[in-house]
């Protein structure tokens, strides 16, 4: 009895603390005072956890605010320059890392392409971009908090990257080989489940009940977010939905499937019909992005192309979903301006009016860094979920 109290004790401190330190980082500067009128909570139980916070560095006071009369309060801020953190954007032909402070703003972004996906030469080059992120890290009182890498493929609840058909990787434990080198907490995401949540987060999603992130690169991955929360599945591999048919007796895909969409509406897809075209020697997206912006004709015609395959797509997934918002994200999203207009036709031409009507349709609002951003975010709620200033799924 007398441990079941206890633990029920420590519990209610951790939710009360969640609750003050939530109010601080959301409302600071704000005096103890305030966050006890904001919270309900009484002032003693505010006094004390503010103490512990402060303890911990994650709170600092500042100066002095207004006073209606009588001793000037202290107000209370949120420390975001008390550790940092590191978030990956693995893609299937390039490596885009961001370094963090805990409050999610940007201190520094490195990509490089990638020289192969095979794992040993993929892995080699993570490393250094992670190395070469840790040595722009500030000092602080917790240095380096945590590493998120989001990866094309599948990822159980262990965070082990069961399939990633465009890498051509199949069980392979991540996490574990980068723990050992680096002795800091690695998390593992899907890459579209990150984008999903840092869109939710900091960008185009925000305050969106219901959404949808689609991330258009090498391959198309799909997060799902419902009632603001990443939807997963049961096995953590939902939102494949890049490998759902739109040709039954289409071309073969890498996983074993043919006729999927992302052969018709990717990076992949833009690139193989340019080389068919025959647009150039050599043409990658940078190349066909000048293009597209001096009228090439050939490739306005691609994209007018791709942007039909992609709203096909989405048919399927706002009959589906239902969102309120889909997000278009990841490198595809910078064609915005000419791939909009094909897409929003084929959800005029095929949609019922009544879902028209319900979904818009948004480019990311974080460009190419929302993956790497939102699986950042992952490690920054397990660090405080683990100093008990957090409680359940950010
Ligand atoms: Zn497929």
């Amino acid at each position: 009895m007398r441990s079941q109290q206890t633990a029920s004790n420590s519990l209610v401190k951790q939710i009360n603390k969640s609750i003050v330190f939530e109010t601080i980082k959301t409302k600071g500067p704000i005096s103890r005072a305030q966050i006890s009128k904001e919270t309900g909570l009484n002032k003693a139980t505010v006094s004390t956890m503010v103490s512990e916070l402060i303890k911990a560095s994650f709170v600092q006071e500042i100066g002095e605010g207004k006073s209606s009369g009588g001793r000037k309060p202290v107000m209370l801020y949120f420390n975001p320059h008390v550790g940092y953190s590191i978030g990956i954007d693995l893609g299937v032909n390039y490596i885009l890392g961001v370094l963090t402070d805990l409050g999610g703003n940007m201190v520094e972004e490195i990509t490089i392409k990638l020289e192969s996906t095979e794992f040993t030469v993929v892995v080699s080059q993570l490393q250094a971009v992670i190395e070469s992120l840790m040595n722009k890290a500030p000092e602080s009182p917790y240095g380096i908090v945590g590493i998120g890498i989001g990866v094309p493929g599948q990822v159980d609840p262990h965070d082990t990257i069961l399939f990633a058909p465009n890498l051509q990787w199949k069980n392979v434990n991540l996490k574990q080989i980068l723990e050992n080198r680096f002795h800091i907490p690695i998390v593992v995401e899907n890459e579209a489940n990150a984008g999903a949540h840092g869109e939710q987060l900091y960008g185009a999603g925000k305050n969106i009940k219901n959404q949808v992130y689609v991330s258009i690169g090498i391959g198309i991955g799909t997060g799902i977010i419902i009632n603001h929360q990443l939807y997963k599945g049961s096995s953590g591999i939902s939102g494949e939905m890049g490998h759902f048919t739109i040709d039954a007796n289409g071309q073969k895909c890498s996983c074993g499937s043919q006729g999927c969409w992302e052969l018709y509406a990717s990076e992949k897809a833009l690139l193989a019909s340019a080389e068919k075209e025959k647009i150039a020697t050599s043409v990658d997206l940078d190349f066909l992005y000048e293009e597209a912006k001096e009228e090439n004709p050939k490739v306005l015609n691609l994209l007018h192309t791709l942007g039909e395959n992609i709203g096909i797509g989405l048919v399927n997934i706002i009959n589906t979903f239902n969102p309120g918002v889909i997000i278009i994200g990841n490198r595809i999203a910078k064609f915005e301006h000419w791939i909009i207009n094909p897409i929003q036709r084929i959800l005029d031409e095929r949609l019922s009016i009544y879902h028209r009507e319900n979904t818009e349709i948004r480019f990311s609002a974080l460009g190419i860094d929302s993956i790497a951003l939102g699986v950042n975010s992952f490690t920054i709620a397990n660090f405080f979920r683990k100093h008990k200033v957090q409680m359940g799924v950010e």
